[in-house]
């Protein structure tokens, strides 16, 4: 890696020269190659594995409008799902060379949510998402990071599995979504607890998986739904996790939903399963697919969410509390049963492999990138 420094209007700005692995948003491609970018604080990491989801394979196929370049730049390097080591830090950041750590995606922009460490509620869409709008992410050999956007990730045994800190902290905040619109209604069982209540999860792709699996952790009597069947992997993990995989185009069941969470964004299948869901139940909308087939939302849809007194909320990203709890349930998981955790993730490529973010088999779940 080498480093050389600039001087700009009134400080010093330092630029390194990194192996990275980059596309043009919004037009799209892929590159694994050596890029001059800039440093953004005091803290050197080094990714261990960087995670690829959707959003990446979107950006590479060049299917994200709204994605975007750092300003002065003709490319942004890829990634927002990683689990990194610190390699240096001064002693004042609060982190020392070896931590483990998990950088945050989203970054303020100047509204009042924003202020105030909520960028995942940002209000008037100024925020920027690392290897997705505006800013590069952490798909390369080094960066440097601001400490306030670091999650310090205390448990050892996370060094690989902590990848998966950033797609469950969205979990996380969903959950307290869920828990503060129940209020609303009388939501909990007459102990006070989610058992015996049912959770049917539409997806089974890695979020699809970690909402079951929190679902599971609340206590509710848990489905995963998908159009046709899934691999045996996915199956062990409906069992380690007392889960139930239900193909829907097989099986028609009449029992009724108390926590709907979608990861598909299709309208048509959301819909089918809103008719049935139940009294003061609550539905979340997570998954996004703009060019999914449309559909009808009829009056008797708005009388079944009336009748009933549903509450359908749509939830994003999340924020660094959402982070350090996502971390302490993998932890918990991890520590009940390493390798089905570890089974989430189905493949580990090097950065060169670039077809990665093209090629998909049937039984990926989590593909991640191994750094170092
Ligand atoms: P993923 O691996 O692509 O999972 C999507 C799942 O939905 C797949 O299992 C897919 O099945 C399934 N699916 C698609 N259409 C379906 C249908 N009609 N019925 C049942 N299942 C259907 O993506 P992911 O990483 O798990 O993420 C899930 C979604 O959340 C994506 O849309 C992603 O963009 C979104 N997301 C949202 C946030 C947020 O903050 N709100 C954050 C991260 C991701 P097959 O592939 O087997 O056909
Ligand atoms: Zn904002």
């Amino acid at each position: 890696m080498e480093r050389k420094c600039y001087f700009t209007y009134r400080n010093v700005k330092s630029m390194t020269k990194v192996q990275a692995i980059t596309t043009e948003a919004p037009k799209g491609g892929v590159k694994f190659q050596t890029v001059d970018v800039e440093d953004n604080g005091p803290v050197e990491l080094s990714p261990m594995y960087t995670g690829i989801c959707g959003t990446d394979r979107g950006m590479v196929t060049g299917r994200l409008d709204f994605a975007y370049n750092p300003q002065g730049q003709d490319f942004i390097v890829l990634g927002h799902e990683s689990i990194c080591r610190v390699k240096s830090a001064d002693s004042q950041t609060g982190f020392k060379a070896g931590d483990l750590v998990v950088p945050m995606v989203r970054r303020p922009g100047k509204c009042i949510n924003c202020q105030a460490g909520r960028q995942d509620n940002c209000s008037d869409g100024d925020k920027k998402e690392a290897g997705i709008t505006g800013k590069n992410g952490f798909m390369r050999e080094s960066f440097t990071d601001d400490p306030e956007f670091l999650v310090k990730i205390d448990d050892p045994s996370l060094s690989r599995t902590g990848v998966l800190t950033e797609p469950l902290k969205n979990v996380v905040k969903v959950f307290e979504v869920v828990e503060t619109v129940s209020k609303r209604s009388i939501y909990a069982s007459t102990d006070s607890t989610y058992h015996g209540k049912k959770a049917y999860v539409i997806g089974t792709g890695a979020e699809g998986f970690l909402f079951a699996m929190m679902a599971s952790e609340y206590g509710f009597d848990t489905r995963i739904l998908n159009r046709h069947p899934v691999e045996e992997n996915r199956m062990a993990i409906c069992d380690a996790f007392n889960m139930e995989f239900v193909d829907y185009s097989k099986e028609d069941r009449k029992e009724k939903i108390d926590l709907l969470i979608d990861t598909s964004g299709d309208p048509a299948t959301f819909l089918k399963f809103m008719r049935i869901m139940n009294f003061n139940s609550v539905g979340i909308m997570f998954g996004t697919n703009g060019k999914a087939p449309s559909t009808e939302f009829t009056g008797k849809d708005i009388d079944i969410m009336v009748e009933r007194n549903i509450t359908l909320a749509g939830s994003v990203d999340a924020a660094k509390t959402h982070y350090e709890k996502a971390a302490s349930y993998l932890s918990r998981w991890n520590a009940r049963n390493s390798r089905v955790l570890s089974s989430m993730i189905t493949s580990e490529k090097e950065p060169s492999e670039t077809s990665v973010f093209t090629d998909r088999n049937p039984e990926s779940i989590k593909t991640v990138i191994k750094w170092k």
